[in-house]
């Protein structure tokens, strides 16, 4: 906890007793910084939803099946008001690329839904996507708040040499990553727009 910003501060009790477990994983080493909730804060910044957003993906926060290629990831986060207050029950809906950069067009692998629990966190287990061509290593995302507006946005890996290169990229939606016993722990936190 001592690497990196927490919101320690505008937290409340509750969420933030939460927050520990929830960056355990990522507490071994040091850690990029991403922006933080504070209370003036932006939103989390919205991005196209591109050609391969699929609805009515599956309910589950895992989304390895069995023999999936690729290194496997967990990506915990909140989803946060401006106000750095949770929003339980928003649904965030995750697709991406498998390891060789393939969407899956006619069914539902790597895709999943979940809602955020009472504290707002959110939770997967996935694999690492593939770059494709054109674009840098991303997950898509669109975090849906019970009767408030939507947000689509993507997520980056920090360190991708592709990042530069791809016009898309915002440093604002880099994850913070950390590597544990050869997997992969990644922490995103959704800010929305709604007070
Ligand atoms: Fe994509």
């Amino acid at each position: 906890m001592a690497n990196f910003p927490t919101r320690r501060s505008v937290l409340t009790t509750g969420a933030l007793a939460s927050l520990l477990p929830l960056d355990a994983a990522l507490a071994q080493v040091p850690l990029n910084p991403t922006p933080e909730c504070h209370d003036s804060d932006t939103a989390t910044v919205r991005q196209t939803e591109g050609p391969f957003f699929k609805p009515s993906s599956p309910e589950r926060a895992d989304l390895i099946e069995p023999g999936m290629a690729g290194p496997p990831i967990e990506l915990v986060g909140f989803v946060l008001t401006l106000g750095c207050r949770p929003v339980p029950d928003a649904v965030v809906d995750l697709w991406q690329a498998d390891d060789k950069g393939d969407y899956d067009n006619s069914g539902f692998r790597l895709r999943g839904h979940q809602r955020a629990d009472a504290e707002g966190r959110y939770r997967f287990r996935t694999i690492v996507p593939g770059a494709y061509e054109g674009r840098t290593r991303h997950f898509h995302v669109k975090v849906a708040p019970p009767g408030g507006r939507l947000l689509t946005t993507q997520l980056y890996f920090p360190g991708e040499p592709k990042n530069r290169k791809d016009g898309l990229f915002r440093r604002e939606l880099l994850m913070r990553t950390a590597k544990k016993k050869g997997s992969l722990a990644g922490r995103f936190d959704f800010v929305l727009d709604m007070r």
